[in-house]
């Protein structure tokens, strides 16, 4: 059996998955295109729905389970300062021989960063190589990488030890936070994940170890007051807002590797009012979980300095969803084996670190060997710029199949 993987038969085997990748190109580019061109930033539910009604048909090609989640609807704070809960989309997961001894989680989303106000939603050329479009690499490319080396596996490999789930998500560029919980539910029945994020570089880069990441929201109550009449009588929250975000910009020196962004302020109205409430909304990046409590305990001092001297009370929401990713030797070891698969194709794998994350970070972070760049080679994603270097659809899904026909004859504990 394990002679006819590797040896004769199974270089027969190779060949056959590669011709019939090549033969996919077409309808691989047609679906890019199509998929690109659906809008699908986090919140717009419409064109989530519309995602869902072409993964459905594409992903039911692989005749497997499908096991589709309504997901909890996603707590933000408004320009009021109030808990507003935002709907999320569905979240997709189907699932391939969960008896059988070896198994894999392959993960993706579905949601892009533009909204339906962003002036970036169609594909354009840039060359016969090269396409920029929305979400052509962050992940809709991803996502046909991990559908078509499914299909080139069920078709032609030896699967009869290996079993798998996709899941696809609708909220991972806001941080997964209502599929986070659906990864732990289904994380300790797998043995390894596959992310399907693009490669750091055009050349196709790894990310090995990845920052982790919380976002955190900060509502300043202040004192209303008539400018004219009252001034002194006002507490002005804006400015309040200002020194607790000097103080909290400030812990950026204090720690190695933690860096503090504050991204968003809101406060304030007409002029001739001392504005009573104001909003900060910031990204915390981490090296390590020791960072997340080091985080918490400036917090808690800094909020009661800032409360004792400037009397305005402060509510603050968030947490960390996102668990630094460390290239411990579970992991290492799972890198290893792709730079293996990889050679034998006649690439070079090359991981670096990165201060991104992703789902890769949760899932490693629940213990499981983690590759989490497996999507297509490609770059400038989150902006105008984003492209896909086109044939790496082909050359990425074919190293999919060959990873998932290696880990399949891999002895498991
Ligand atoms: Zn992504």
């Amino acid at each position: 059996m394990v002679l006819e993987r590797y040896g004769e038969g199974g270089k027969i085997m190779e060949q056959k998955i590669s011709t019939w990748l090549k033969q996919q190109y077409p309808d691989m580019i047609a679906r890019l295109l199509a998929w690109s061109e659906i809008n699908s930033g986090t919140f717009n539910l419409a064109g989530l729905n519309r995602m869902v009604e072409v993964l459905e048909p594409a992903f039911a090609e692989l005749n497997a389970q499908s096991d589709h989640v309504d997901l909890p609807p996603y707590d933000v704070i408004n320009d009021h300062g109030q808990i507003t809960p935002q709907p999320l989309g569905k979240l997709l997961s189907w699932v391939k021989r969960p008896e059988a001894p070896i198994q894999i989680l392959l993960c993706g989303h579905m949601d892009t960063v533009y909204d339906l106000n962003h002036p970036f939603q169609s594909c354009s050329y840039i060359n016969d190589q090269t396409l920029n479009g929305p979400g052509v690499a962050d992940m809709k490319g991803g996502v046909l990488v991990m559908l078509y080396a499914l299909q080139a596996l069920e078709q032609f490999a030896d699967v009869s030890q290996i079993g798998w789930r996709v899941m696809i998500n609708p909220d991972e560029e806001i941080g997964s936070p209502g599929s986070a919980n659906w990864m732990r539910k289904w994380a300790p029945d797998y043995h390894y994940a596959l992310v399907y994020e693009p490669s750091l570089t055009p050349e196709g880069f790894f990310a090995g170890q990845r920052k982790g990441s919380g976002n955190f929201s900060f509502v300043v109550h202040g004192l209303a007051a008539h400018v004219g009449r009252a001034f002194d009588q006002g507490k002005n929250a804006i400015v309040g807002l200002a020194h607790l975000t000097q103080a909290l910009n400030a812990l950026n020196q204090q720690r190695e590797g933690v860096t503090i962004n504050i991204g968003y302020c809101h406060g304030g109205g007409p002029v001739n009012i001392v504005p009573a409430l104001a909003i900060a909304k910031l990204n915390v990046r981490t090296l390590c979980r020791q960072d997340e409590f080091w985080f918490y305990e400036q917090l808690e001092c800094l909020l009661d300095t800032f409360q004792a001297e400037y009397g305005m009370q402060v509510d603050w929401y968030g947490q960390f969803g996102r668990p630094p990713k460390i290239m411990d030797e579970k992991q290492t070891a799972f890198y290893t084996l792709l730079a293996e698969v990889s050679k034998e194709m006649g690439l070079t794998a090359h991981w670096e670190a990165t201060g991104g994350c992703c789902d890769g970070n949760n899932f490693a972070a629940m213990g499981l060997p983690t590759i989490d760049t497996l999507g297509v080679r490609g770059g400038a994603i989150h902006t105008d710029k984003e492209f896909i270097v086109l044939d790496s659809l082909i050359e990425r899904a074919e190293l999919t199949v060959r990873l998932l026909m290696k880990l399949s004859n891999m002895p498991q504990k």
